[in-house]
């Protein structure tokens, strides 16, 4: 049964530190997610002189695959001072961007809440890249995988329709339509709250955001005090998001049988 149903209860609770991972633990030690796209190829990456001496050596193994593409000059879709875009490589829906920043920041619990500026910006790069293409960035998620399995900070910008061959597996699905999904304005609310427990006290308020139980559960949170108090992530608690659960249609209330049935639904709401 999970806590984060229990608002009245859990509202002002604190963070337990056995429960939390801070910021010096590893984004990918007990990653529950896949390695297993199609196995990530480490061929060294094109990489400008111009770009090496800012960026730093390139690491290799699968888990640094996102260090290699973002030093790639030719992969950017869009760079600046703060951050670049690249198109994930395995997109689980029609349009499927990551936002990198150019500072290294291996993880989520790295992020602090002196970052919040840069998180703005990473943000604001992706609404405008979305809108340039004429999309619509209410059709899109901006947000972070609570456990991610690629090391370097990267905010998934998809679309919601995840009509795409290379949504396959349950973990796919679950990881991209659960609270595993983090959105980015919820962790700016939190990044910018006083403190976390004044975050948690505006549980009862109208206008919060959808994931505000995420805080006031405690599952997410803010560890130390100052410009260098980092996220605190209930790791173990968000993986389980991603091992079961129903294949709930994330536009409708249906529950799909299996990951086909749910893929021919989806393809279904396009058509309509
Ligand atoms: P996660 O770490 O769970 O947030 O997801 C990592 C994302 O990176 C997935 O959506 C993958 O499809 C994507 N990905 C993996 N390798 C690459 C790569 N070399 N270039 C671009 N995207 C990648
Ligand atoms: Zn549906």
């Amino acid at each position: 049964r999970l806590l984060m149903n229990d608002k009245r209860s859990s509202g002002k609770r604190k963070l337990s530190d056995a429960a939390l991972v801070s910021s010096s633990s590893s984004s990918s030690s007990t990653s529950p997610a896949e390695p297993a796209e199609p196995a990530i190829k480490t061929s060294k990456p094109a990489m400008t002189a111009a770009t090496a001496a800012s960026k730093g050596p390139v690491q290799f193994g699968w888990q640094n695959g996102l260090k290699s593409a973002m030093q790639a000059d030719r992969q950017a879709l869009f760079s600046d001072d703060v951050c670049v875009i690249i198109a994930d490589k395995y997109p689980k829906a029609r349009h499927h961007y990551l936002v990198l920043p150019k500072r290294q920041i291996d993880s989520l619990a790295q992020l602090q809440r002196s970052d919040a500026s840069m998180l703005k910006r990473m943000l604001a790069a992706a609404e405008s890249f979305i809108a340039e293409k004429n999309l619509l960035p209410k059709s899109f998620r901006f947000g972070f995988h609570a456990v991610p399995s690629m090391s370097q900070l990267h905010m998934h910008v998809v679309s919601q329709d995840f009509v795409s061959t290379c949504l396959k597996t349950k973990k796919h699905w679950l990881s991209f339509t659960t609270d595993f999904f983090l959105d980015c304005s919820l962790l700016l609310q939190l990044l910018e709250s006083a403190d976390s427990s004044q975050v948690a006290s505006t549980v009862e308020e109208p206008r919060q955001h959808p994931q505000q139980h995420l805080i006031s559960s405690g599952r997410l949170g803010i560890r130390g005090s100052g410009p260098s108090a980092s996220l605190a992530i209930d790791r173990a608690w968000f993986s389980s998001l991603t091992k079961a659960g129903e294949l709930k249609c994330n536009q409708c209330a249906r529950v799909a049988k299996n990951m086909p049935d749910l893929k021919a639904h989806l393809a279904g709401h396009e058509r309509t």
